[in-house]
């Protein structure tokens, strides 16, 4: 198959570019770098099934495809909030332009959805049929609330136009490729960790998150994307919870790390608890994640280490 993946350069993005190849297909990375790096798909760009195209979604453009999988957005709280106005453009002209061309050739379209759509829920764990407490006017909300108006389109163009939709609503996904200053919270700490720096823990570090391993997530996404029929949204994440110091802990011991662990202010919004029930994902794909937060923060480690060591292979 030919398949589009929009943020394709990006953390997410570039792992699933390298399944899809492995897999066989043509891939189409349509990517306009701002949070995204060439250095994601370096490893492709001799591949002659592989594509880069620097485009920005927010802009039309004629392609064909048979999949598209549609990651372009920011999706780290300070790359979202750099321009909030370009994250709402981002979510709703970026995913119009991407299911005009659906409905044109009849693709597959699968939006990568996410956890953000709850906001700071008042139900735990977050079930598929819970519709979210969102603060629509805050600084959280170009990119909730442009989520949530994609997920919107998508059904929209379902009911109205016939397009073949999925939707994921992804939770907290780590592992290698992320960008060293991407500002999340695994990410953060690991680096901060690794270079003998204070491990900086918003608030008193008692929010929850779920974190699930990319591969697991990649997996996910690719079997959502081959079934038949579903149309509605499906969670994808880790069920597994853990608190932020939690995780702080977790980093220093793994990594052998002396760093101190510094309380800063808590981001306005920044949601109590989160974790996915994902008995729709484990009943209609039969998927579920493999990789536990020990396995998945080795590996991340172990990147992040040649990375900052300087190893351009990492
Ligand atoms: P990322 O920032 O690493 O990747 C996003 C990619 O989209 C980048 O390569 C960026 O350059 C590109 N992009 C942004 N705006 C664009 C535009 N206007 N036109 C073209 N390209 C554009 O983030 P990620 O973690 O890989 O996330 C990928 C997708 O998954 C995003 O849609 C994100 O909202 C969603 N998601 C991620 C997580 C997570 O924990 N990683 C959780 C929930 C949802
Ligand atoms: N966080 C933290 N220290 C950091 C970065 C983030 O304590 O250096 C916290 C943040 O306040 C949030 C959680 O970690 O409660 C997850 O943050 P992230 O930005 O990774 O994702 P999101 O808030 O979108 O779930």
């Amino acid at each position: 198959m030919r398949i589009l993946v929009t943020g394709g350069a990006g953390f997410i993005g570039s792992h699933l570019c390298g399944c899809l190849l492995e897999k066989g297909h043509e891939v189409m990375c349509l990517d306009n770098l701002f949070s995204g790096s060439r250095r994601n798909i370096y490893r492709f760009m001799n591949n002659p099934r592989f594509e880069f195209i620097r485009h920005d979604v927010t802009n039309p453009i004629t392609l064909e495809a048979d999949q598209i999988y549609n990651l372009a957005c920011p999706a780290s709280p300070v790359h979202y909030q750099l321009n909030p106005v370009k994250t709402v453009k981002t979510n709703v002209m970026g995913t119009i332009n991407m299911l005009g061309i659906a409905k044109r050739v009849k693709a597959r379209i699968l939006q990568a959805s996410t956890s953000e759509v709850y906001g700071d829920p008042h139900v735990h764990p977050q079930r598929e049929d819970y519709w979210g407490n969102v603060n629509p006017i805050g600084p959280r909300s170009c990119y909730d609330e442009g989520k949530r108006l994609a997920e919107t389109l998508m059904m929209d163009y379902h009911r109205q136009n016939s397009v073949d939709i999925r939707i994921a609503r992804i939770f907290n996904t780590y592992g290698p490729c992320m960008w060293e200053k991407d500002g999340r919270v695994v990410s953060n700490f690991i680096v901060q960790a690794l270079s003998s720096k204070p491990l900086t823990v918003y608030g008193e570090g008692k929010q929850t998150r779920s974190f699930c391993y990319v591969s697991d997530l990649v997996r996910g996404l690719q079997a959502l994307m081959g079934t038949s029929d579903i149309t509605g949204p499906i969670n994808l994440g880790n069920p597994e919870e853990f608190t932020m110091i939690e995780l702080a802990e977790l980093v220093r011991e793994m990594t052998g790390s002396k760093s101190e662990i510094q309380f800063e202010p808590l981001p306005q919004d920044d949601p109590v608890r989160r974790r996915p029930d994902i008995t729709r994902a484990r009943q209609l794909l039969s998927w579920e994640p493999t990789v536990s937060l020990r396995d998945g923060l080795r590996l991340t480690i172990d990147y992040f280490d040649r990375l900052l060591r300087g190893d351009q292979a990492a």
